[in-house]
This record gives C-alpha cells, structure tokens and sequence, in this order.
C-alpha cells in the first residue's frame, strides 16, 4: 500500500520539495516559539545571561531593553515564517492531493474500458461508481489534509524529543513513559476502524447500486407500481449504513479521549517533579515552563496522529477498493504478435467453435460456417439457444473456449481489439444515445465523420426527414435531460451511426423488436441499405425478417440444427418449418405483412 500511494505522488516531486522544505521551516519555526519567551521570563525579569545562541547578535552583558525587543522581534519573524510556510504547506499539498484523485480516476475509467466483457457480467455498476467517486475522494482527502499534518506531526515529534532529551533527558523520559501504552492502543483501535471503514463503504456501495438500479429501470418501477418497494429498498440499506457508520464512529471517538487521558497523566508526572525541582532551585521556573510548554507541543502531535490514524485506515480502505478494481486482470489475452486487422473482403470463418460463459457449460458447441463477403447471414433459434452470444465472438467480446474465429483469414485472437472492433458495425435490439447532439450521436461510431457523412448516413437510414423537423435539426441534444425519441427513431438513429461507421462487417442483433409496422417499414427502408456491400449477421425472432438471407443458420441449444436459403429450409421440414408454421399462424391473425432485409 505505501509503494503504491509512493507512485501515486511521484509524478508530482516537484511540489513535494516544495512542501518538505516549507514542512521543515515550519516545524523549526515550531521549535524556537517557546525561546523568546525564555528569554524574557529569565534574561529580561531574571538575572540569568542570555542564551549562548543570542551573544553574537547582541553582544556580551546585553541590557533587558535590548533582549526584550529582541525577543518580541523574533516572536514577529517566527509566526511570519509559520504564516508564510503554513499557506505553501496547505496550497500544494491540496494541489497534489487533487492531482492524485485526477490521475486515479483517469487510470481506473481507463482500465474499466479495458476490462472484457466477462468482468460486467461478475460485477456490479454501483459499487465501480462508487469507487471512481467515493473511495477516490477518501484518497484525495487523506492527501490534501492528514497527510501533510502526519508529517509535520512525525517530523515535529522528532525534534521535540530531541530538543527535550538535549534539554532534561530525565524528564523527557518520565513524560514519554505513557507512550508504549498509547501505541498499543491506537494499533488495536487502528485494526477495528479499518474493517469498521470496509463496513461502511461495502454498505455506501450497495446504496449507490440500489439507486443506480432502480433510476435506469425506472420504467419498469413506475409500470408495476414498485416505487415503495423500492423506497423500502433502499431505506433498508441506508439504515444498515448508518448504524454501521455510526459503529465506525463511535469506534474512532475512542481515540481521541484516551489518547488525552494517557498524555494528561505524562503531563501531570513532569509537573510534579519539575515543581520539586524548581522548589529545591536545582531548576529556573523559565526552564520549567520552556519543558512544559514543549511537553504540550510534542502531546498535541502524538494527539493528531493518533487521530490521523484513523483518516489513514479510512484512505486506506479507500485505496484498498481502489487497487481491486485496478489489479483486476480480466483481460482478453493478448497476443504478442498481434498485428492490425487487415481488412480485404469481410469473409468470417467459424471454425469449429465452442464457447461457455462458465467453465463446463456449453453455450456453443461446435460451431463452423462461412460468411462469405456480402453476404447476409440470418440466425434464428429458440430463445436462449446463442445467437447472442454467436455474434459476440465476433468482435470478441469474449474468448472462444474451442475453434477460432477468422475474418479474411486472420484469427480474432491475434489482431489488435482495436482494429478488430473498429471495422464491425452494429445495430442493436436498443439504440443507446448519449447526452449529445444528434450529430455527435450518429458520428459516435466514427468521431473523424464529417457533417455531410452523418447527413448522408442519417438519409439512407431514413432519419434525416424526422432529424430535421427536431426544434434544433441535428443539433438537438438527446438521451437523458435532452430530447427522447421513440424506439423506431432510436433504432434508425441506431442504423446512421452503424452507416457512418462504414465497415465490412454489420451485426444487427434484433434491430426491429418491439416495432410497430410502420416504424418497421421505414427501419428496413435503412436496413436494406446498410447491408449493401457488407458481411451482415442479422438476428431476428420475426422469420420475415430474414426470408432473402443468403444463409440463414437455425440455432438450437448452442448448435445449428439446420442451414440453407429459406426455401431450402422449408423443404427440410424441420425446426424452421416448425417456427415458420407458428409465425405465419400468428403473422395471419394480427394481419402484419412480411418485412425482410
Ligand atoms: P434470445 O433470443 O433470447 O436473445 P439468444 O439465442 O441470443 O437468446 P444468448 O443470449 O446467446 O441466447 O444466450 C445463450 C445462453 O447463454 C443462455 O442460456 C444464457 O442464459 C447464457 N448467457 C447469455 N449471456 C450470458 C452471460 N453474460 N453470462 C453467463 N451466461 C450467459
């Protein structure tokens, strides 16, 4: 943990002399603020000489008057220089620990997007979020504040003793007698607070997944009236969170009144033997004070770091969450040879292909086909029976388990993700826009794509008629707090952006659910466009949809059962037959007339 938050502040060294250097100052300053007042209890209203230090400022047998100004002079200089340093100290350390967060969140949204698939599928969104915000502001916390003041403390602890021990070696000694006993406590206390801390955040993550969970499936919530469920939900969490951070508190209350006790009894020692000593004249009462008030120094940074103790088991946690996520390594391997995908005609080869989501089972079994370039592939199969997943290894969201993948002879597995992913194009079963303008939606396949290509593209995707009558034409904003669409223009939105894309390969995985007839014409009026020219894999539950395929694969329980041109199929009399029969029955009593890419 202290290597890691070490490379976390490195970038930022620079600041961090500047820090050290005020630090230093700062805490010398600390240690000569008691002298002057020395001086003025025992050289000014006393007859002790003035201290050894002062004889080259001012002279041998200097007057009171003169080592009064002196010592008023110097009291000035020193809470200046603490002034001065103190604004150095705070501007940069909060500088750095804003710089931490900044770099935190950008490494670990970077290495989310680096993540696979199959990381999604095992965890949750609420708690990422609440790690990229949270756990990332405990860090940033820790930095800004309690990491300046553990320093200073520790650095100004060490010149305390040494300056005491240079002092009364005795008396530091009985003061520090307390010590062992304070260490003990705090490192216990230390250990309840961090897994008290692991508590409250686990249960603060939980919260932000019930919210999260439940604004995104708002519409379900509303249309089965669960919106008490809900409330109840999540008040059920937040209950839980609050006793447990109010256990965590209570917890780290204790720190702070014991650690006082413990320094109240060292105090009370010191006084009663520096009294003695004072009385029997072995000691000046300005020395006596000079101990005392030094004693109340060096308490008052034992005081703040046990209190620190527990900010630092706090960003502990914080940082602990932190590197989970970072250290997470579930990556598509990468080949060390992998090269760019050289796209010539857009031929995808299945080749003996299995795959499991998890180890054991099956999802595909066996899977081998051509594509050839141009060609439209239709999928069909009963729910469940991989379809979905069939065209995910395509881009490979995930690893086959068995066989290999090719597009125009180059394995998936050894070219670039990058260049893999940036020749696919994809209409999906629901278009996801993003909080932006029109444009910026269509051009988010292609962000290089020039006004007249997203005009262009939202044209064959039979968009642009209902683009252009949107109060502000392609630059309305859409997605959440802009302008919401229905589905069919979603999807014809979807299919501009597919367009714009302009690659050799197009997945389309139920483009046209849920649609209503008319919507699925003009849908289709775009489709049939898009797939020009292009290897396109169509899934679709409506068998109308895929009649002019060249190749239509029939999935079942993860295998093809059947392939062929519809009329082929037909003929077999099988399981597409069977679906087909089914279809044409329902298609005949709802009166819908075929549709087909
Ligand atoms: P549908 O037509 O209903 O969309 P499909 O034919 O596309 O179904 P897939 O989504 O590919 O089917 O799912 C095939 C099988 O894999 C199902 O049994 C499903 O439960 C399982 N499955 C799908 N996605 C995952 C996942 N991310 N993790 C684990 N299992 C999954």
């Amino acid at each position: 943990m202290f290597r890691f938050s070490l490379r976390l502040v490195r970038p930022y060294w620079r600041w961090l002399l500047v820090v050290a250097v005020a630090m230093g100052v700062e805490t010398l300053m600390s240690l000569a603020q008691p002298w002057p007042l020395k001086i003025v209890l025992d050289s000014v209203f006393g007859s002790e000489p003035a201290p050894a230090l002062l004889v080259p400022l001012v002279g041998e047998g200097a007057d009171a008057l003169t080592l009064l100004n002196l010592a008023v002079g110097s009291t000035v200089v020193i809470a200046l220089l603490q002034a001065a340093n103190a604004y150095l100290n705070a501007f940069y350390t909060v500088s750095i620990g804003q710089w931490v967060a900044h770099d935190l969140r950008q490494s670990v949204y970077a290495h989310l997007q680096r993540l696979s698939m199959s990381y999604y599928d095992r965890h949750q969104t609420g708690p990422i979020i609440s790690t990229i915000t949270d756990d990332i502001n405990a860090v940033q916390d820790f930095v800004s504040t309690s990491l300046l003041d553990i320093v200073i403390d520790s650095l100004t602890i060490v010149g305390m003793v040494a300056v005491m021990l240079s002092l009364n070696w005795r008396f530091t000694l009985v003061a520090l007698a307390v010590m062992p006993l304070v260490l003990v406590f705090v490192v216990r206390l230390r250990t309840v607070i961090r897994s008290a801390t692991h508590d409250v955040r686990r249960l603060q993550s939980e919260l932000v997944s019930i919210v999260q969970e439940g604004l995104c499936a708002i519409r379900v919530v509303k249309a089965f009236g669960q919106g008490s469920f809900e409330r109840e939900r999540l008040g059920a969490k937040s209950r839980e969170s609050v006793q447990a951070a109010l256990y965590a508190r209570r917890v780290r209350s204790l720190m702070g009144p014991v650690v006082t006790s413990f320094v109240a009894l060292g105090t009370a020692a010191v006084l009663w033997f520096g009294a003695r000593e004072v009385l029997s004249g072995a000691m000046t009462a300005g020395a006596l004070v000079v101990f005392l008030n030094y004693l109340g120094r060096l308490f008052r940074p034992i005081q703040s770091l046990a209190r620190a103790s527990t900010s630092i088991a706090q960003a502990a946690v914080g940082l602990e969450r932190v590197r989970a996520v970072l250290e997470a390594d579930e990556r598509l391997p990468r080949s060390p040879h992998a090269r760019p995908l050289e796209m010539a005609e857009g031929r995808v080869v299945f080749d003996r292909v299995s795959f499991a989501y998890t180890p054991g089972r099956l999802v595909l079994a066996d899977i081998s086909f051509v594509a050839e370039p141009g060609q439209v592939i239709g999928l069909v199969g009963p729910s469940g029976s991989g379809k979905s997943t069939l065209v995910s290894l395509i881009p490979r969201f995930y690893d086959t388990v068995e066989g290999r993948v090719l597009i125009d002879g180059q394995d998936v597995r050894h070219v670039t993700v990058r260049s893999l992913r940036r020749q696919i194009a994809f209409v999906l079963q629901e278009t996801q826009l993003f909080h932006a303008p029109v444009w910026q939606n269509i051009a988010y396949s292609k962000p290089d794509a020039t006004r007249d290509d997203i005009v262009e593209a939202a044209r064959l995707a039979q968009a642009h008629a209902f683009i252009e009558e949107l109060p502000e034409g392609y630059d309305t904003m859409l997605g959440q707090g802009g302008l919401m669409l229905s589905g069919g223009q979603r999807q014809r939105i979807g299919i501009a952006r597919a367009m714009v894309r302009n690659s050799k390969i197009l997945i389309m995985d139920e483009p046209s659910s849920g649609l209503d007839p008319e919507s699925e014409h003009l849908l289709f009026e775009g489709l049939r466009n898009l797939t020009q020219g292009r290897t396109t894999f169509v899934i679709s539950h409506r068998l109308s949809t895929i009649r002019h395929a060249d190749c239509i694969l029939v999935l079942d329980q993860g295998r093809i059962v059947e392939r062929g041109r519809h009329e082929q199929l037909v003929a077999m009399g099988g399981l597409y037959t069977r679906m087909l029969r089914v279809q044409s029955d329902e298609d005949e009593r709802a009166g819908k007339a075929p549709r087909h890419v």
